[in-house]
């Protein structure tokens, strides 16, 4: 894991949550530009003059409404299935927040005060992942899987797991699997 330079202070809670995840930093950074509204979106590149045909600036994953970070990361009928299930999973419900910072905040404070390390993970593992495949269906032509992309979060949640304080030391990859454990 590279190291990283000091947390700043005067830096919100939510930022703070992020930067003190137990994963790379590249996968923090990602979730930091999307707290702090920095994504290269088509949104965000348009306002920077670069020019974007209409049809690029369509989200990649569902094809229909231009890409926005709240579009791609949250309204996305794509990003809300993930999250329903994320949801189902965690053994949780709520409801969809359309800002990446109540989102966040949602999100982390769905579990007791000892899970939003865990969680926290979870949105930043889930963000980097839906940001990986847009990537992937832009420029790779590769294909849109919520089953893909659900394994995908949760095997590289396993395997940050030596950072998260299991309370089931028995638990194994299958039974995680089927439903994660929050300490609630
Ligand atoms: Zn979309």
């Amino acid at each position: 894991m590279a190291a990283r330079p000091r947390i700043p202070s005067s830096d919100s809670f939510e930022w703070q949550q992020v930067w003190k995840a137990p994963v790379s930093l590249k996968v923090v950074t990602t979730a930091w530009k999307v707290l702090k509204q920095r994504m290269a979106t088509c949104d965000n590149l348009q306002r920077r003059q670069v020019l974007i045909s209409s049809s690029e600036a369509r989200c990649t994953l569902c094809k229909l409404n231009e890409e926005s970070i709240e579009h791609l990361f949250f309204d996305c009928q794509k990003a809300v299935e993930i999250w329903n299930e994320i949801l189902i999973w965690i053994g949780k419900l709520a409801v969809n927040h359309h800002t990446a910072k109540d989102h966040f905040l949602a999100f982390t404070n769905l579990g007791r005060k000892e899970d939003i390390s865990f969680l926290t993970c979870v949105w930043i593992c889930t963000i980097w992942c839906l940001w990986k495949l847009r990537n992937g269906c832009k420029f790779n032509q590769e294909l849109w899987s919520k089953d893909k992309m659900i394994a995908e979060i949760k095997s590289r949640l396993w395997s940050w797991r030596m950072a998260f304080d299991f309370k089931t030391p028995a638990t194994v990859f299958r039974r995680w699997c089927a439903a994660a454990n929050l300490s609630g």
